[in-house]
C-alpha cells in the first residue's frame, strides 16, 4: 500500500534520517522500534510531510504523495495520531471529533454518523461528549486521538507511542483498540512503540531504527526470538 523507498530528511544540517526503506501492506500491523531520537517520528512525519525528505520517494496506492500537502495526504487515506496526543485542549470531546474529519468534506449527516461510530468503539467519550478535551484523563485523551485519526476514515493509521505515560491497565485497553481497529475495521497500522515488546507482540512485522537508519526488520514473532533484540529491546 505504501513504499517510501531511500528517504533522507534533515532538520537543518543535522540529519535525522539517511536512506531509510519501509513499507506496509494492506491489511498488516507494521511496528518500529529504537531508541529515543532514532528517527522513528521522523519517518511518520515525513511520510506526513509534516517535514519534507530532501532525497527519496514515496508512493501511496501507486501515488507519489512526496510533495503533497498533508491535508490531502489525509484526504488520500493516511492519518498519524501524534505523541503526546496533541488534542485541542479548550474544545469539547465532540468538535475534536469533528476536526477529524476536517480534510474529507463529509456532509452533516455523515459526520453524526461517524461520531456516532467513534462512541460505539469509545462508549466513556459519548459520556463526555460535551466535556472540554483538556479535561480527560491521558487514557481518554489518548482514546479521542485515536477516535479523532479514525474520524477521515484511513486505509492506514500510525500511531506514534500510544502507550506514553498511560497506567498499565490503560495500556491494555489501548493495545486492544489498536487491534481491533486493524482486524474489525480493516484498517493497517504503523505503530511506533517504546514498549518493545508490547509491539512485537502485536505486529506482523518490525523493522528497528538506530541513527537514522533501519538496521534490522521481519516478522515480529522472529525478531521476539532474537538475542541481539532480546538483549538491546526486551532486557532480556
Ligand atoms: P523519540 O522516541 O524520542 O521521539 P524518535 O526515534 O522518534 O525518538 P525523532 O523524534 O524522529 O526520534 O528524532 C530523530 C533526531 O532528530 C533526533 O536526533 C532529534 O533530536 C532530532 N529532531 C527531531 N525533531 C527535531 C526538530 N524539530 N528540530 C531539530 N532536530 C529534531
Amino acid at each position: 500500500m505504501l513504499y517510501v523507498n531511500q528517504i533522507s530528511t534533515y532538520y537543518g544540517n543535522a540529519c535525522a534520517l539517511s536512506g531509510v526503506s519501509f513499507e506496509i501492506k494492506q491489511g498488516e500491523i507494521v511496528s518500529i522500534i529504537g531508541a529515543n531520537g532514532a528517527g522513528k517520528s521522523t519517518l511518520m512525519k515525513s511520510i506526513m510531510q509534516v517535514v519534507k525528505p530532501r532525497t527519496g520517494t514515496i508512493r501511496y496506492k501507486e501515488k507519489d504523495i512526496m510533495h503533497m500537502s498533508t491535508h490531502r495526504i489525509v484526504g488520500e487515506g493516511i492519518v498519524y495520531v501524534p505523541e503526546g496526543r496533541d488534542i485541542f485542549a479548550p474544545m469539547s470531546v465532540q468538535d475534536n471529533l469533528v476536526m477529524g474529519a476536517y480534510s474529507r468534506r463529509f456532509s452533516k449527516n455523515e459526520l453524526e454518523e461517524l461520531c456516532e461510530e467513534m462512541y460505539q468503539l469509545f462508549p466513556r467519550l459519548k459520556e463526555r461528549r460535551r466535556q472540554l478535551a483538556g479535561t480527560l484523563s491521558g487514557g481518554e485523551q489518548q482514546m479521542l486521538a485515536i477516535a479523532r485519526g479514525l474520524m477521515s476514515r484511513p486505509e492506514i493509521i500510525m500511531f506514534d507511542e500510544p502507550s506514553l505515560g498511560l497506567a498499565p491497565i490503560v495500556v491494555d485497553e489501548v493495545f486492544e483498540r489498536i487491534q481491533y481497529i486493524n482486524k474489525q475495521l480493516k484498517i493497517s497500522v504503523v505503530l511506533v512503540e517504546q514498549n518493545a515488546f508490547m509491539a512485537l507482540s502485536v505486529s506482523d512485522r518490525c523493522y528497528v531504527m538506530e541513527n537514522g537508519k533501519i538496521t534490522n526488520s521481519g516478522k515480529s514473532q522472529d525478531l521476539i526470538q532474537d538475542d541481539s533484540i532480546k538483549a538491546a529491546y526486551l532486557g532480556m
